[in-house]
């Protein structure tokens, strides 16, 4: 048996309810629960037109499954718990995304392990620290519990790094929505900051650099992009360069603060 832990996130219907559905589905097709963390709410990222505010949660699974067998199971779960394909980041009732999985690192167009957002959302840490506090991140080289508390200051800091120094001007003079939560810095100029260390150096790419399109969650291999710290180090050089939707995910993720409303009724 290995063990795995599970995110879920929900914004459609009896979202709490579609959870327990899920668990149970999941467990009579040979994943056992082990531990639940409690329900959070959170900010829908992405979606601000929307407005319908997520549920979010994590639970520790032991399964015989392979990690793809796994992912397949909960993909069909999502399906047949009303699932519709084809909108990034939009509405939903049931998002499953597998955190990790023993001790897999991979990275394929199917999957990628460890997850390669849960080390910045809070509303994936937040459950995480109930259920796996002392999980530690292989390539962040920091547990769950370390990595969550990164982000329980205010404001957090995010450095902005590579680009053109004109790109990361305009990114610091726009207005931010989230202005009070998320500070943004430059990296190449860190020296005139506060000197607060950012929890996040989002790295832009070198001007002029190849472009890299073939794995579109790999860290990139630019030694611009190697030489930060690797406990931090963030890769959107491939994000779409005519927006800056990127940066409010991103803000909101770090920024936006889950607020932890209850816990899943399972059956036993
Ligand atoms: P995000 O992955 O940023 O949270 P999302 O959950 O909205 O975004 P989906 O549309 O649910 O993204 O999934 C996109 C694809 O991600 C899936 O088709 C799946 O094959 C792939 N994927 C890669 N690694 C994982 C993982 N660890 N867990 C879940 N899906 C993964
Ligand atoms: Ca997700
Ligand atoms: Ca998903």
């Amino acid at each position: 048996m290995t063990r795995g832990a599970v995110a879920l996130g929900g914004n459609r219907g009896p979202v709490a309810q579609t959870f327990c559905h899920a668990l149970d589905i999941l467990r009579q097709r040979g994943v056992s629960l082990v531990a639940q963390a409690g329900l959070y709410d959170t900010t829908p990222v992405g979606a601000p037109d929307d407005g319908q505010r997520y549920l979010n949660s994590a639970c520790l699974v032991e399964t015989r499954l392979s990690p793809r067998e796994l992912l397949d199971e909960l993909q069909r779960v999502e399906q047949e718990l009303g699932r519709v394909r084809g909108v990034d980041w939009g509405p939903r009732p049931l998002d499953l995304d597998l955190i990790w999985y023993g001790e897999v690192v991979c990275e394929t167009p199917r999957l990628t392990l460890p997850h390669p957002a849960c080390w910045y959302r809070r509303f994936v840490l937040e459950p995480l620290g109930e259920i796996c506090a002392d999980w530690r991140h292989p390539d962040k080289g920091l547990t769950v519990v370390e990595l969550r508390d990164r982000w329980r200051c205010r404001p957090v800091t995010i450095a902005l790094a590579g680009g053109t120094a004109a790109w990361r001007e305009r990114l610091l003079r726009e207005p931010s929505a989230f202005a009070s939560a998320v500070r943004l810095v430059d990296w190449e100029h860190r020296d005139r900051g506060a000197g607060e260390e950012p929890g996040l150096i989002a790295w832009r790419g070198t001007p002029g650099g190849r472009a890299e399109t073939t794995r579109p969650r790999a860290e990139s291999a630019d030694p611009g992009f190697r030489q930060l710290p690797a406990d931090r180090r963030l890769d959107v050089s491939r994000e779409a360069a005519d927006s800056d939707a990127w940066l409010t995910f991103l803000a909101q993720s770090v920024g936006d603060e889950p607020r932890r409303v209850g816990t899943l009724e399972l059956e036993d």
